[in-house]
């Protein structure tokens, strides 16, 4: 029975040749369990997306090992589903469209992929706006429809990149909740990139901070909070804020040294 584990070992990713070489990612090495929430910060430029590229397999590590379940990564599969921050719809579909895409792709008979799509379409509060197009929809809504789409043909693990990073703030903590809820729900394999730190603690029950460039892992925190409360009582605990300031430190280690460089 899958269930989601992701293994990356000895991970290094190179980009060019010669003289134009860039390090990416060096040595990285880190495990997510089944249903894990794993979330990644780092510096801008420190290796964050190439990371979960190489793990959606769209781009071949340099040297190391990609494994899910014990499989070897080796190309994009139905088993990950990336979701990005700019939320890559086709803006010639409709919203189910959008969202019956990958269930096109299985053998799946038109009224249930339908039905299935409706299923996710209302667990994203887009009810009512199955025949609008993105060009229609806010940015919130766009992202709903990105997660709807990925939901869909049911992933066991999620990639999500920056995913509300271009939402202003109500929007942002009105679908980090939504994510939280599919989550408790669903029991998915999550690894979302972000550069808050505010979000990465409040959303996730592992925050793995990365070095400036090139990305090395520099720590993982467990972040074993209470999330059954409400987000004031979350944000306002001794045990958020606590765990919150040991990732800003760590961050700002980073960022500072490469101011100094
Ligand atoms: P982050 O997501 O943390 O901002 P990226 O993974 O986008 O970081 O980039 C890591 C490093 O790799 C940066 O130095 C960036 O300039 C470089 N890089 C990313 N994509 C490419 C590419 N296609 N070709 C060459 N260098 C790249």
């Amino acid at each position: 029975m899958p269930d989601g584990h992701v293994t990356v070992s000895n991970l290094v990713k190179t980009y060019g040749s010669g003289s134009e070489r860039t390090k990416a990612i060096d040595d990285v090495s880190f495990e997510v369990d089944g249903g894990e929430f794993l979330s990644v910060v780092g510096p801008s430029g420190c290796g964050k997306s190439t990371l979960l590229y190489l793990i959606a397999g769209f781009l071949e590590p340099t040297s190391g090992k990609i494994a899910v379940d014990g499989t070897p990564v080796d190309g994009p599969g139905t088993d990950r589903g990336v979701v990005f921050q700019d939320y890559a719809l086709f803006p010639w579909r409709t919203v189910m469209q959008n969202v019956t895409y990958g269930l096109e792709e299985q053998d799946m008979p038109d009224e249930e992929q339908q039905a299935t799509a409706q299923r996710f379409i209302d667990m994203m509060g887009l009810d009512g706006f199955e025949d609008k197009y993105p060009k229609e929809l806010s940015g919130g809504m766009k992202q709903r429809v990105a997660l709807a789409r990925t939901l869909a043909y049911d992933p066991q693990i999620l990639l999500m990149d920056e995913p509300f990073g271009a939402l202003d703030q109500p929007l942002r903590e009105a679908l980090q909740d939504n994510l939280l809820d599919i989550w408790r729900d669903i029991g998915k394999t999550i690894i979302f990139i972000t550069h808050d730190v505010e979000e990465s603690v409040y959303l996730s029950e592992k925050v793995m901070i990365m070095t400036q460039h090139p990305g090395k892992k520099k720590a993982v925190l467990d972040i074993d909070i209470d999330r059954t409360r409400d987000r004031e009582a979350i944000i306002t605990s001794d045990e958020y804020v606590e765990r919150r300031n040991e990732v800003w430190r760590l961050l700002h280690e980073e960022t500072e040294q490469s101011q100094h460089l």
